[in-house]
């Protein structure tokens, strides 16, 4: 096992067959081993700086019905908003000037903003020295193509999973065919490209799991965002047990090994689920932080699941934060913008 782990580091490739069987090992002293080569690679590639990503929940205000999500369009139990385009401007200039290098937008998917509402958004963001991605969910190349002639640099827009019949039972009126279009269309648009998946989905395989990483390669995505599903309130899978943190963790550096220089955060959902599980993450091959950067009062309601894990200080106080927490494990807060470099 320990002989698969030296070849995806050297070589960075596996097989099906074999990611497979590292994925199904429960051996703790081959999985550390995995994460400590993974963390080995990240510094190989990346060093030791961490990039902060700052978040802002634009909108809860969704037209899908992702069967995990809390923002499902059927959920009635939660208050929808949407922030006002200068409110929005407002915050990511007040993260820019607290030392942001990227904003990112993040919605459910509707046509709440008008396409020249984001256009405006986007310039405003832009005229700042900053990075900008979108996470807007599934529109059209046209859509794509605007948000992109504004200044967008980056969009996000994860597959959730590449296994087709768990694809359709999870999102009821979506299309993967259309999924994979939309990456297809940002990839040739020249965004960079992030994308990524859930793990621990009701009868989720670890065959599928394989394929997910191997589709990250595939498509040559610049970040992956790889998180444990969570159990939310008022959506069809309420009573479905969580995903493993450890299992999301070893998707995330089979990941990192397989794709060494891509941007890999240590996603919130890892934090969520497990105490300390950024840090494990950041050790563990990831080199991206996503910190919300929302106002408090609003992003309760951007309730995707339960008990997110949240900053609780004030947006000028979060990068000294986090400075003081990654010192610990002696890693540092980049001040470039942190694109992909192939
Ligand atoms: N509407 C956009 C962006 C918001 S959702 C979109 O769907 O792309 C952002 C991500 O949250 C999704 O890609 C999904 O992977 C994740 N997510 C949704 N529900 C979740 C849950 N219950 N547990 C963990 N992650 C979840
Ligand atoms: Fe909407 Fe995105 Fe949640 Fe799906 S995952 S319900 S598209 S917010």
């Amino acid at each position: 096992m320990k002989k698969l782990i030296e070849k995806a580091r050297d070589k960075h490739f596996l097989t099906k067959v074999e990611l497979i069987e590292l994925l199904e090992c429960k051996n703790i002293e081959i999985n550390n081993f995995l994460f400590s080569t993974a963390d080995i690679i990240r510094k190989h590639y990346l060093g030791e700086q961490i990039h902060l990503r700052g978040l802002i929940e634009i909108s809860n205000i969704c037209n899908q019905n992702c069967f995990y999500c809390g923002l499902r369009n059927a959920n009635n139990n939660i208050k929808r908003y949407y922030l006002e385009p200068d409110k929005i401007i407002k915050t990511a200039k007040n993260a820019i000037e607290a030392g942001f290098k990227t904003i990112v937008l993040q919605s459910g998917e509707s046509s709440v903003y008008k396409l020249d509402q984001l256009v405006y958004i986007i310039k405003e963001i832009k005229k700042f020295d900053v990075a900008l991605t979108l996470s807007l969910g599934e529109k059209s190349l046209e859509e794509y193509k605007t948000y992109k002639e504004a200044g967008a640099d980056r969009y996000l827009l994860r597959i959730e999973t590449t296994d087709k019949k768990l694809y359709k039972q999870m999102h009821p009126n979506m299309s993967y065919s259309n999924r994979l279009k939309c990456l297809d269309d940002l990839k040739s648009l020249n965004f960079e490209l992030g994308t990524g998946c859930l793990v621990g989905l009701p009868n989720q395989t670890f065959e599928s799991l394989a394929d997910d990483i191997l589709f990250f390669k595939e498509i040559e995505a610049d970040m992956i965002g790889i998180g444990p599903f969570i159990s939310s309130p008022n959506t069809p899978l309420e009573n479905a047990t969580n995903g493993d943190f450890l299992l999301a963790l070893k998707v995330m550096a089979l990941t990192r090994l397989l794709l060494p220089d891509i941007n890999i955060p240590a996603t919130t959902a890892m934090e969520t689920i497990e105490k300390n599980g950024q840090l494990k993450a950041l050790c563990s091959g990831a080199n991206v932080v996503m910190p919300n950067i929302t106002d408090k009062t609003i992003c309760k309601n951007y309730s995707i699941y339960p008990n997110k894990a949240n900053l609780n200080v004030e947006l000028n106080k979060i990068k000294a934060l986090l400075t003081n927490k990654f010192s610990t494990i002696n890693r540092t807060i980049s001040n470039d913008h942190g694109f992909h470099n192939r």
